[in-house]
């Protein structure tokens, strides 16, 4: 019965948006509590002090609406100031998500092809048979929505989260899809926060059996937050095969072993490149670095992937190599890299 009327109350209150915030006043919304008792309705809304009188016109329109319940006695509308504390257990409901499966993608440093490597994972996942998601992470240099050629705005549902959009049958969100990519976002720490949360709980990803997550570069205060709270089933690092990639891959294997976030294995990028006139196999910048890295440190080596114009070319166009040439050897290369995953997953 108290829930009944909690969810009628709810059914009025959500046609209200919170006049600061513009947040609806549903059950999503923390900064909102409605309780009963006998008859009685209170709903607190928490607010800034020096915007009180912002929520004068709000109180007046809100009573109105309830009054309209049959049953109700009373509505007492309390505009609180009262902080919420944030602990770390906080950050446990932060960043969750119903995936049966979430596999964060890092790298030490930028630009070793870690988006790249996340999104024709996604995409080959999903040809396997999966239901995948893909969480552009990356909020300094979101990717995603050129790499899979999606453009466009995410719109809400009527639970207020939203809508991730599709390609190739991979469900993705993207800072990038809220923000102008061209204008230089500047975030402060608890910016980035606050867009990740938003980025997991916030979108109505449905139901998953995959969701990769393409992580910011580095290991700095935002990846160690993901990591240690987003439980992930594991991880996997991408790296160059030069020295000074592979300092920056110690550095994330010792952060993943930090919180106890299970490595799956490490993949070498641009590990060779094979001359399309003479066929010659060239090792541009070394080779084979990150395989005695990954036996260094007891980490599975799962494979090498050559730096070829087309990854690049095909990247650019939003079409992933394995999309658009599935049966080229790139293509297998990373589908075996996937099954190797889901077989050490399952085991
Ligand atoms: P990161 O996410 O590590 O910053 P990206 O995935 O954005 O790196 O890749 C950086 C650039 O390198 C992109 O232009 C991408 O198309 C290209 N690239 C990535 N991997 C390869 C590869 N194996 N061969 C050729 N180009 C690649």
């Amino acid at each position: 019965m108290n829930s009944d009327l909690i969810s009628i109350i709810y059914e009025i209150t959500k046609k209200f948006r919170d006049p600061i915030s513009n947040k609806t006043f549903d059950r999503n919304n923390e900064d909102v509590k409605i309780s009963h008792k006998d008859g009685h309705i209170n709903i607190a809304i928490i607010i800034n002090p020096n915007n009180r009188s912002k929520y004068d016109d709000l109180s007046i329109k809100l009573k109105e609406s309830l009054k309209k319940v049959p049953d109700l006695l009373s509505v007492n509308i309390i505009l609180t100031s009262e902080k919420k504390t944030e602990s770390n257990n906080n950050e446990h409901t932060k960043f969750q998500n119903p995936a049966k499966n979430i596999i964060a993608i890092a790298s030490g440093k930028g630009g070793v092809g870690k988006s790249t490597f996340a999104v024709n994972f996604a995409v080959s996942l999903e040809k396997l048979g999966n239901k995948v998601g893909l969480l552009d992470a990356d909020i300094y240099g979101p990717s995603v929505p050129r790499m899979m050629g999606i453009s466009g705005k995410p719109v809400s549902n009527n639970n207020n989260k939203l809508i991730p959009l599709k390609n190739y049958n991979v469900s993705c969100m993207s800072i990038g899809f809220l923000i102008d990519v061209d204008t230089p976002a500047i975030w402060r720490g608890p910016m980035v926060m606050k867009a990740l949360e938003q980025m997991f709980n916030g979108v109505e990803w449905g139901d998953l059996d995959y969701l990769i997550i393409d992580l910011p570069p580095g290991t700095g205060d935002a990846q160690l937050t993901l990591a240690q709270n987003s439980k992930l089933t594991g991880s996997i690092i991408i790296s160059t095969p030069q020295d000074v990639a592979l300092i920056d891959v110690r550095k994330g294997i010792n952060m993943f072993n930090k919180v106890n976030v299970p490595i799956l294995g490490i993949v070498e990028n641009m590990s060779y490149f094979i001359c399309s006139n003479c066929n010659e196999k060239h090792e541009i910048f070394s080779n084979g670095g990150a395989k005695k890295e990954a036996d260094k440190y007891n980490v599975k080596f799962l494979g090498e992937l050559p730096i070829n114009k087309n990854i690049r070319i095909y990247s650019d166009e939003g079409n992933p190599i394995c999309v658009a040439e599935p049966n080229d050897t790139i293509s297998i290369k990373y589908s075996n890299i996937v099954k190797e995953i889901q077989k050490d997953i399952s085991n």
